[in-house]
Formats: C-alpha cells, structure tokens, sequence
C-alpha cells in the first residue's frame, strides 16, 4: 500500500473542519418570546460567542406542540418559554433536561426557578414582571383599586376589563392566588370578578389598557410591560393612551403584586447541551439582563443591578413589594383554577 502524502491527510482534515466547526457554532433556540426588541439579546450572544443562533419562533402552544411532534429527533437545543404556567407545564410534559450550573444557580434566585433535583434544575426564570391594575385616574380612587380582592367587590361593578381567564397570565395570577388565601377564596374573588365585568373577556394586555382610556372599562389588568411599552411609545395616541390612566401596584399592604417570569432551559433532546447551558448562561449575565430591563421593559431577575428604564422608575417610584410564593408552585395549580374559571362562568 502506497502511502498516504501527508499535505493530502492535511487537506482531507481542512475540508473536515469548517464543517465540524459549523455544526458546534449553531444554537437551536425554540422560543415564544414575541418582542422585537430581543434580536438585540441573540445577536449579543453570537458577538460574545461566535455561535450562530438558529431561531423557530412560534407561540408557546406551538412550541410544545412542535416539541411533542419531533420527540427524540428534535433539533432544539434550548426553549424559551413565557409564564410560569407554561414553564410548569413544560416541565411536566418532560421537554426539559436538568441541567447542573453553578452560573445559573448563584445568578437566579431560587423562587424564579424550578425545583432542583439530583439531576440538576429543569427551567430557569430570566425576566420578571408584573400583574397590576391600571384605572381610569378621572372616574376611579386609587384606594378603591389596591388590591387584587377589590377587583371582585361589588363597589367595582361594571368597570372591570380583563383578558381571558384561561390566558397563563391569568392563569398564573389565579394559581397565586390560591397560594395566598386558599382554594375557596378565590372560587369566590373569580365569581365577584365575573359579576364587577364591564365586557366579556376579549383581546390582549393592551387591548384591556386601551379600554380604559376610551372608556369602555374603568379598571383593567395587564401586565407591566404592554403599560411601559404604551408610556415610552412615539406614537402621540399610545402616548396619550397611558397617560390617562392610573397604575397600582397591588397588595402593598399585605402579601405583594403578583410577579410571573419568562425563563427556559435545555430541551430534552438537544444534541448539544454545551452551548445550550452556555445560552442559559448568558441570559443571566449582566449585558442580557440589562437588556430584559431596558429593551423589553421587565425586570431583571440577577438581583444587584442597575435598572435605568425610565418608565419602569415613573410606574414604581423606584422599587415595589412583590409577592414570595415559588413561581413553581403557580404553575402547579392551573389545572385547578381553570375548573374554578369554567364553574363561575369566567370566559
Ligand atoms: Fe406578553
């Protein structure tokens, strides 16, 4: 046998290793966040990293319904999910890998996460934010709105404006709820809310927001980022959208506003699990957590870092009290809640 030349073996192993070195430098990142402003938080990790993210962006259904189809042969690597509801039930469908990381484990607090197991932690929270209750500054007292139990008293009748109740960012409110004053309770706060309607459930956070400022509603509920996006809008309307409506933090006084993440963790299947915990691991850093805050108006979940988001500071007046169950625990309950929301009628 003739040997082989060793400049030939040379360029066999040139020709290998681009394509070697491609299939290690692409991230298969499955995520229902909807914000435009996260392209930044992509391209940052592909400028500190040199690996490639290869994006199926779909909703939250239609990412666990993907997940659940390709099974095994599943090219994601890592899954964005938003709301503890569906984090949760992610969890339990078993689309998540645990994974061990001490970064991961010292940057997010141990309520914003799941539970960790011998095998490591299956999902992560990345960004926070809040549930509050916006209202009509003109016809409505603050005081008459402070809380999340006066959304069903019957002072309120008629004035309410909510989304659907089987929207996770319902869901998971409710889910906390029943943590805080029990099953029975909240069957009865749902009710009280159903009767305080001032429409049939119907459209989204800023659709609810919008409601009070022409005056269809006099009290809704949203999350904070769809209020900050309206408030730091150039558009003159949406500007003027929030500016005729109030904000209240709820529960001050008792157990704190309800706080819900956005968070992921490796899929079950990804083929290279190495970057995806890199990934992760980058989410939590300060440049990706200062991009949740400023890009897309949540919170960082890394305590200690500066937050510079003008409307998030105008809303609060600098910091809130937000509740102390384990988001995990929310999640959990959802099943419960929604045969609650179909026995008081809550659409
Ligand atoms: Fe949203």
């Amino acid at each position: 046998m003739k040997p082989i030349p060793f400049f030939a073996i040379a360029l066999a192993l040139a020709a290998l290793a681009p394509v070697a070195q491609a299939q290690d430098a692409v991230l298969n990142l499955y995520s229902a966040r909807h914000y435009p402003s996260d392209e930044a938080l992509y391209s940052g990790f592909t400028k500190a990293t040199g690996i490639r993210i290869q994006r199926v962006d779909s909703d939250d259904a239609g990412i666990l319904s993907r997940l659940r189809a390709e099974g095994a042969a599943s090219p994601a690597d890592v899954v964005l999910l938003v709301d503890a509801a569906r984090l949760w039930r992610a969890e339990v469908d078993g689309l998540f890998r645990p994974v061990k990381s001490k970064v991961l484990e010292s940057a997010v607090p141990a309520q914003l996460r799941a539970k960790t197991s011998d095998e490591g932690t299956p999902w992560f929270g990345f960004s926070t934010r809040a549930r509050v209750i916006v209202y009509d500054k003109a016809s409505v007292k603050k005081e008459d709105v402070d809380t999340y139990e006066e959304l069903a008293d019957p002072k309120n009748k008629g004035k309410l404006c909510i989304r659907s109740g089987s929207h996770p960012y319902n869901l998971s409110l409710f889910g906390a709820m029943v943590e805080h004053m029990g099953p029975e309770k909240t069957e009865e706060w749902l009710k009280g809310m159903v009767g305080n309607m001032a429409r049939s459930p119907k459209g989204g956070d800023t659709d609810q927001i919008k409601g009070v400022a022409s005056g269809e509603c006099a009290i809704a509920v949203t999350n904070t980022y769809y209020l900050a996006r309206l408030m730091r809008s150039t558009n003159p309307e949406e500007k003027a959208v929030a500016e005729r409506v109030g904000v209240v933090f709820p529960n001050q006084a008792t157990w704190g506003t309800h706080v819900n993440v956005a968070g992921g963790g490796v899929a079950k299947n990804s083929k290279n699990t190495a970057n995806a915990i890199r990934f992760l691991e980058y989410l939590a850093s300060p440049e990706a957590q200062n991009h949740f805050a400023n890009g897309n108006n949540e919170w960082p979940v890394v305590p200690g870092l500066k937050l510079d988001n003008p409307a998030l500071k105008a809303m609060t007046g600098g910091s809130f009290k937000s509740e102390l169950i384990n988001i995990s625990a929310v999640g959990m309950n959802q099943i419960k809640v929604q045969q609650m929301l179909d026995r008081v009628g809550f659409k």
